[in-house]
């Protein structure tokens, strides 16, 4: 579908194409309305980007978003520091965080291993893990990541950091379809798979 309305919609148009799942024909239909319609929210939309672009950053500890040096887990006295869940991304956080199951930290990868995308443990910060692993009181390593292919050698990779420092390793267990995404799945399934997790070799 083309749309040549004029250069300044065509350009909302292609920026709105870079949203996960929308094709052309939905981000025309969005661009349209948000100008035809909805000219004030336009405008609120345009400036929450560009303000979570200034403000957003990487937390300095788990990697996850914050706007300050740490992030609220990590500021939280109340975390058990003998627990390290390490996830994907921070869609992830939010959803274990749902399940109320939890109570120890985390460590966001924003990624995983993918040799093919050139994606190495140093983009998905290994080397801040590791550190991480040395310095804190970590007794149980918890290995979130997703269940695909890529998910699956990230975790085997960072097992054996772990297993070099002596921490004990676990993967998250029942219910998580192979090839899913933590983020898509509902609490329930999430928090028993928590529950279930295993010691990982
Ligand atoms: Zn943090």
């Amino acid at each position: 579908m083309s749309s040549s309305l004029t250069p300044a919609i065509d350009q909302l148009v292609r920026c709105l194409r870079y949203l996960p799942g929308v094709g052309a024909k939905s981000a025309t239909r969005m661009a349209l309305n948000l100008l035809e319609r909805d000219q004030g929210r336009a405008a609120d939309l345009a400036i929450a980007i560009s303000d979570a672009l200034t403000r957003v950053r990487r937390c300095s500890r788990c990697q996850n978003f914050c706007e300050a040096d740490l992030c609220s887990i990590c500021e939280s006295p109340k975390r058990d520091d003998r627990v390290l869940c390490v996830v994907e991304s921070p869609t992830d956080v939010l959803a274990i965080e749902q399940t109320s199951d939890y109570s120890g930290r985390y460590f966001v990868l924003m990624g995983h291993l993918s040799p093919i995308d050139g994606i190495g443990p140093e983009d998905i910060g290994v080397d801040k893990l590791k550190q991480l692993l040395q310095e804190s009181a970590v007794s149980e390593l918890i290995l979130a990541t997703n269940p695909t292919v890529e998910g699956e050698a990230t975790a085997h990779f960072i097992a054996h950091i772990a297993k070099d420092l002596n921490i004990p390793v676990s993967r998250i267990a029942h219910g998580i379809p192979l090839g899913g995404e933590l983020g898509m799945i509902d609490s329930g399934t999430l928090s028993h798979a928590l529950q279930g997790r295993k010691p990982f070799a």
